[in-house]
């Protein structure tokens, strides 16, 4: 199956309610607040020190964009490298145009062996195409085994940040959700970490060891050699790679290194800037099936090659999904990531939620930012995310979304295209700025006072001298 220059992203998650709405409900909850606060400060603070001690970051940081951009100028010779090496070593390799073929695809695959139930380890591309809905439908339950994402999965919730997807929850509602939800957890479970861990490894350790096919993303695919590599903190994905029968591995096309030396950037980055580590505590790299193993890969388009095809907007496929730019960033601290509307929250879901599904299915994510660029400070891979959400703010008022401002600018520049209009307008403006010191203009004198116009305009001065 072949995939085509500009394709766009089909059903999925990717789209929510209109970032001013879900934000301001997202705004009235003070608990979701603090929590955010709390976390998001402390990861910060953690990652600012282990960045700080390497004295070549910025020299990684460029060696890790540069890395990406090589992969992105030429996608289509790695990813047929890619390929032709998997199926060297015995994996099933196929291509998904986009979310509805990719579901149909794994699907197939899940049905084919039989099994009413599979187990995941995290993969932001299986929540991007709403795999488990579309398992769901066929009669698949598919159990998450990232303690974060089982939390919300029992919480029946959706993954609100990148790396800690129940970062809204606090320790006593995790219990709840627990108490609810285990069939056979204690009744007596307290709300101490190490108590919830422990029940969440006995519940998942069950799984482990009677599931016959296992759901996996990746981090990394190495075109070189083929194999795919994925990082993480629990030690589940080393189960789930190596007990089941059947490994499907769902991988974007953007997630491509060539050679295995590549991989030495990014496992220096990726720790640092996500969890704030010099290394993280597991990292898998399989090539081909373990023995007695079928393994397939699926590499999902899903709007990718429509993001390329944009030389302002292609750098936002560089991410490696660090989350360093949720965390840095004021607006994400207070909204939290539901009220993005997509898999993908923050700085990075609002440059790269709109690419992957056209900026008409989400126009409101790029103005969701103070463009005060931190994001863009803080990301291992130098993406300037602040320019592409100028870049994007354009492509919405290009596409004719039509807001108070954009008539109020089209107004102006009508009138500030005849020298006559002009003048009339001046004067007009004098008598106007005055009456709105006194009638209230909703929504702008709230926050701000409206000037003194001055008593002799410069146009005025200029023809009486
Ligand atoms: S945009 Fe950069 S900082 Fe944000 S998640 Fe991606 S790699 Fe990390």
């Amino acid at each position: 199956m072949s995939t085509f220059l500009g394709m766009p992203a089909g059903r999925g998650n990717l789209t929510g309610a209109p970032f001013p709405e879900a934000a301001r409900e997202a705004l009235g909850d003070a608990q979701l607040r603090r929590n955010l606060a709390k976390a998001t400060t402390t990861i910060r603070a953690k990652r600012a020190t282990v960045v700080g001690e390497l004295p070549d970051w910025a020299a990684l940081r460029a060696a890790g964009a540069a890395i990406k951009d090589d992969v992105l100028a030429n996608l289509d010779e790695y990813l047929v490298r890619f390929e032709e090496a998997l199926t060297a070593r015995g994996t099933h390799v196929h291509w998904a145009r986009d979310a509805d073929e990719a579901n149909r695809i794994v699907t197939d695959l899940v049905t084919a062996t039989g099994t009413r139930e599979v187990i995941k380890v995290k993969s932001m591309a299986t929540a991007e195409i709403g795999l488990n809905e579309a398992l769901a439908r066929a009669g698949v339950h598919a159990v998450e085994t990232d303690l974060a994402e089982l939390i919300v999965q029992l919480g029946h919730d959706r993954p609100s940040h990148i790396l800690v997807p129940a970062i809204h929850r606090g320790r006593a509602e995790i219990r709840e959700i627990f108490r609810r939800e285990m069939p056979d957890v204690d009744p007596d479970l307290t709300a101490d970490p190490r108590a919830l861990a422990e029940a969440a490894r006995e519940h998942l350790r069950r799984k482990f060891l009677t599931a016959d096919v296992a759901i996996s993303g990746a981090n990394f695919g190495i075109a070189e050699t083929g194999s795919l590599v994925v990082v993480e903190s629990e030690g589940n994905g080393r189960m789930c790679l190596t007990l089941p029968r059947t490994l499907i591995s769902v991988v974007g096309i953007e997630k491509m290194l060539p050679t295995w030396r590549d991989l030495e950037v990014f496992l220096q980055l990726l720790p640092r800037s996500s969890t704030g580590e010099r290394m993280n505590p597991y990292t898998s790299v399989w090539t081909g099936p373990t023995e007695g193993q079928t393994s397939h890969v699926v590499l999902v388009d899903n709007g990718r090659t429509a993001v390329l095809a944009d030389p302002d907007g292609r750098a936002a496929l560089r991410c490696i999904r660090c989350s360093a730019c949720l965390n840095s960033c004021p607006v994400y601290e207070r909204t939290g990531g539901h009220a993005y509307g997509s898999t993908y929250p923050g700085p990075i879901g609002a440059v790269l939620s709109p690419q992957l599904t056209g900026v008409a299915r989400n126009p409101t994510l790029p103005f969701a930012s103070s463009l005060c660029g931190v994001c863009y400070d803080v990301c291992p891979v130098a993406i300037d995310i602040p320019s592409m959400l100028v870049h994007l703010r354009g492509k919405v008022v290009e596409a004719g979304r039509t807001t108070p401002e954009s008539t109020a600018m089209r107004a102006l520049a009508w009138v500030m295209s005849d020298a006559r209009r002009w003048r009339r307008f001046a004067r007009l403006g004098k008598f106007g700025r005055t009456a709105s010191r006194h009638v209230p203009l909703p929504g702008w004198s709230t926050a701000r006072d409206v000037p003194q116009p001055p008593r002799q305009t410069f146009r005025d001065w200029w023809e009486a001298r």
